[in-house]
């Protein structure tokens, strides 16, 4: 006998269940293009050299408040930085010098455990606040969003993100659903750079029409920004749209969860923040309200999130020498996909493989939706010993000079 006897199976999460097959298998020629995180041309991972380099200054510095509680909302000096990192305040051309202060007050800002934590943070917020009828979550998303909006109690429906005959982004496809069908207060989420599991963004233009939308209907944006200079290699660029959500909408409220799990390469120390960004016109007791009840959210599940990798995270960004070295860092990484996405592209060109790869340099980020199907990726894994999702995506930070040919062989294989 058991409490437990009668629980419901659980369902497994797929890329760490990828992931652990891969480490099963002894095949020398095995690939693992299942988990999304960074690896070098050996394929082993790559601790941020900047990250070393602050690592180290941490330690010298030998503060005996290294390992005291930081506070609910977690270090103010961090969280300035990483919203800043954000919304570049100040930052838009003509901006007088007090333009800064009073957009770094439209937004509240919390650390969190993750950009997962974030996601989960801004939802329970949400959920028992706003209270929204539903989430409009992508079709295909990173598959936690159904996870974390499943616990918050909000129902979600999908809008067409993908367009799988154009390998695109289907813009039609979701203005239609999201004009015809949003109502006012959903929550809409949407990945701010480098959609994961598609690599296929909005143009700008897209996120404008997306934007005036959102005001037009009243839906409210989340974005989710889990690859913020990890995308394109400029952390400016990255965080475009929401940079023109926060200055053109300025009467439109909407939430960001921030990760530094890819571009500072911090996966395990769990670094991130949740910014809601208000109207300019809430007060400050709207703020404060917020505030408050987020750190009443993260008091009653955590106390407060962990303060190593956020250490780090703040020693880089607020020294302009380490900053630069960060910058390196990104173009060191995303160089290597850009690379990578090239390789494979060139290896499929080579071999003549049957179809369109374009898409394969086209999209952007950790991931590419390859276009295979559930039965031709079974045969990648199980012949071929190649990991993947059964969607089809394909984490490029797995392939290297070594792997790619014969990647580009088994795909070649399982389509013809
Ligand atoms: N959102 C998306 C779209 C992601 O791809 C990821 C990382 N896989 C995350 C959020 C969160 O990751 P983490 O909790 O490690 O920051």
């Amino acid at each position: 006998y058991s409490l437990f006897s009668t629980l419901p199976e659980a369902p497994p999460d797929e890329p760490f269940s990828v992931n652990g097959a891969y480490k099963k298998d002894c095949s020398p020629h095995k690939v693992n293009l299942g988990i999304g995180v960074y690896r070098t041309s050996e394929g082993s991972p790559w601790p941020l050299r900047v990250v070393e380099e602050a690592e180290k200054q941490i330690h010298e510095a030998s503060d005996i408040n290294r390992h005291e509680y930081t506070a609910i909302q977690g270090d103010p000096e961090f969280l300035n930085l990483a919203a800043d990192l954000v919304f570049g305040f100040g930052e838009k051309e003509g901006s007088a010098v007090s333009v800064a202060e009073q957009e770094r007050k439209r937004v509240v800002s919390i650390q969190t455990v993750s950009g997962t934590g974030a996601n989960r943070l801004g939802a329970e917020l949400l959920a028992r606040n706003v209270r929204p009828r539903c989430v409009w979550i992508p079709d295909p998303t990173w598959a936690n969003h159904y996870a974390i909006w499943e616990l918050a109690g909000v129902p979600h429906k999908s809008y067409p993100y993908y367009d799988a005959s154009r390998k695109a982004f289907d813009f039609e496809g979701t203005f239609r659903t999201l004009a015809e069908s949003a109502n006012e207060k959903d929550v809409v989420i949407l990945h701010a750079c480098a959609h994961n599991p598609t690599g296929a963004d909005p143009t700008e233009e897209q996120w404008k029409m997306l934007a005036r939308l959102c005001k037009d209907k009243g839906i409210i944006p989340f974005f989710d920004l889990a690859y913020q200079g990890f995308a394109s290699g400029d952390a400016k660029k990255d965080a475009w749209a929401i940079r023109h959500f926060f200055h053109e909408l300025e009467l439109v409220e909407f939430c960001v969860a921030q990760s530094f799990s890819k571009n500072f390469g911090l996966y395990g120390q769990r670094v991130g923040a949740l910014h809601i960004a208000l109207t300019s016109t809430a007060t400050e007791v709207v703020s404060e309200k917020v505030f408050s009840n987020l750190c009443h959210l993260v008091r009653g599940e955590y106390s407060m999130a962990p303060r190593g990798g956020a250490e780090i995270v703040k020693t880089v960004l607020s020294n302009n020498k380490l900053r630069k070295k960060w910058q390196e860092d990104l173009t060191t990484m995303s160089q290597r996909i850009q690379k990578m996405r090239h390789a494979l592209f060139n290896e499929l060109s080579k071999l003549n493989t049957p179809g369109e790869w374009t898409h394969v340099i086209n999209q952007i980020g950790m991931f590419t939706y390859i276009g295979l199907t559930e039965s031709q990726v079974k045969v990648m894994t199980e012949k071929h010993h190649i990991y993947m999702l059964k969607s089809g995506r394909i984490s490029i930070s797995g392939l290297n000079e070594h792997n790619v040919r014969y990647v580009a062989m088994a795909i070649d294989d399982v389509v013809r």
